[in-house]
């Protein structure tokens, strides 16, 4: 009887004396009320906090998409964007490309394109291509890359059988043109016609640079749908994947 009672006694008299202590110290008058929700305080929020952090990681989404090797290196300004699924059109990992690094900088795109990263992957490589053309025929350099059509959910123009368009899987990108660091403007629709001009070699060299890295590229030789612009795509020709389509 008389150890349960001494035990009792000296835990729970312990914080009761530290208070008067305290309150010694800072005032005499509101010292008795001021201490106990002070001790009573750190108790209570310690237990009811705990359940609310530990929801908190289960609730971010997990991202099903995929990274891409350009973007990380830096080779294209790009965003990821959510995954496209629309009737028959579909990717997974599609990405807002703004810029691509030429040369150490940035060309940008006149419009935003929202592509694969097949696609993203291959556009710098082209781009520098056509900006070392530049630099030796006519002292100037790549200003902007000047495009159409990137993602579109549709059916193939031009050709024969019916079918989604690379455009459906934002693995095509229609380019009208470039813009030079000299104030030049290159349009497809009205200089591949002059074909003996520097504006139509620029643009045959264009075509035929982007045949050696894109699995398609139709150019205004191709069909008349294709008189304004280069088409360029990375879908799959072949039973092996790897023929590629120049026009
Ligand atoms: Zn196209």
């Amino acid at each position: 009887m008389i150890l349960p009672m001494s035990a009792l006694g000296q835990t729970v008299p312990l914080p009761r004396e530290r208070p008067p202590s305290l309150s010694t110290e800072t005032g005499q008058d509101n010292s008795p009320e001021v201490p106990e929700p002070s001790e009573a305080a750190p108790l209570l929020p310690a237990t009811v906090d705990e359940p609310d952090d530990t929801d908190a990681p289960d609730k971010t989404p997990r991202i099903y998409q995929t990274q891409c090797p350009a973007v990380i290196a830096g080779l294209v300004e790009a965003q990821l964007l959510p995954s496209i699924e629309e009737e028959e059109c579909a990717e997974r990992t599609p990405w807002s490309v703004t810029g691509v690094r030429v040369g150490g900088r940035i060309v940008p795109l006149s419009a935003p394109a929202t592509l694969s990263c097949e696609m993203a992957t291959n556009l710098p490589s082209w781009a520098e291509m056509v900006d070392r053309y530049l630099q030796a025929q006519r002292n100037t350099g790549l200003a902007e890359l000047s495009v159409g059509t990137s993602f579109s959910c549709r059916e193939t123009v031009g050709g024969d059988a019916e079918r989604v368009s690379e455009h459906g899987f934002a693995n095509a990108l229609d380019v009208v043109g470039f813009k030079l660091n000299d104030g030049g403007d290159i349009v497809v629709q009205s200089d591949w016609p002059k074909n003996e001009a520097p504006e139509g070699r620029l643009l045959r060299f264009a075509h035929d640079a982007a045949c050696s890295l894109f699995a398609t590229t139709l150019g205004p030789e191709a069909n008349e749908e294709h008189s304004d612009h280069f088409h360029l795509d990375m879908g799959c020709h072949g039973g092996s994947c790897l023929a590629r389509l120049c026009e």
